[in-house]
């Protein structure tokens, strides 16, 4: 992977649970993480139909306007009773007609959706969340990273910790959901660790293993 020359990293993201877990992710690594909703930067359309695309529409914009290199994150939950949606539109589940989001409304419809196809058994209700994490240079070379973490979805929806889909995925070989684990035990890794939970840290993971250095 090419080498980082800039101390500061720009979080290509206006979401606020994504921020809070990109920050936890790099800040052991000696870096310093300004997000593009801090420095008012632009959010771009996701035109994209892959995670791929569009983690690099973001990461190419936030670096572009900034002339700093971008880290981006573009996921979903993809559910396989639901032939993979809500997928690269798990955001868009959750938009209202006023621009705003309302997650519990979005989990409510998952839910609707599964119990349309009579998918009420736990091993019927499984999926992943996909993380892909984008890093962009300013001359617009990049690079993606992409982590994945199965589980299942549960009803109804369970704790109040992290953010978007968390309280109703399980992940395998866990008794509790994401909305009922701490940031640590959903999301904490450091270089040497063995093993990262969420899909997010299994990206950052293989990207800190490819070579990220300073
Ligand atoms: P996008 O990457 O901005 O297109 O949106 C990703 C969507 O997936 C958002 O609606 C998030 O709420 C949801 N999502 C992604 N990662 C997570 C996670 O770690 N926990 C819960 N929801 C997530």
């Amino acid at each position: 992977m090419r080498k980082l020359d800039s101390k500061t990293i720009i979080v290509a993201s206006h979401n606020a649970g994504k921020i809070a877990e990109i920050n936890d992710l790099i800040g052991p690594m000696g870096f310093t993480a300004k997000s593009a909703k801090e420095l008012n930067l632009a959010e771009p359309d996701e035109t994209g139909t892959t995670y791929e695309e569009n983690a690099r529409i973001k990461a190419l914009a936030s670096a572009m306007a900034s002339g700093l290199p971008a880290l981006s994150d573009d996921s979903g939950l993809a559910i396989d009773a639901l032939d993979g949606a809500p997928g690269v539109y798990t955001a868009n589940w959750a938009e209202r007609e006023d621009g705003g989001r309302d997650f519990a409304w979005a989990m409510e419809k998952v839910e609707r959706a599964l119990e349309e196809k009579g998918a009420l058994a736990p091993d019927q209700r499984k999926g992943r969340f996909v993380s892909v994490l984008c890093l962009a240079w300013p001359d617009g070379h990049t690079e993606t990273f992409r982590g994945e973490v199965e589980g299942e979805i549960v009803w109804p929806p369970r704790g109040t910790a992290g953010f978007g889909y968390d309280p109703i995925f399980k992940p395998e070989g866990y008794e509790t959901t994401f909305g009922e684990m701490t940031a640590e035990e959903k999301h904490g890794w450091r270089p040497g660790d063995a093993e990262a939970l969420s899909h997010r840290a299994r990206a950052f993971k293989l990207l800190v293993e490819t070579g990220l250095t300073l």
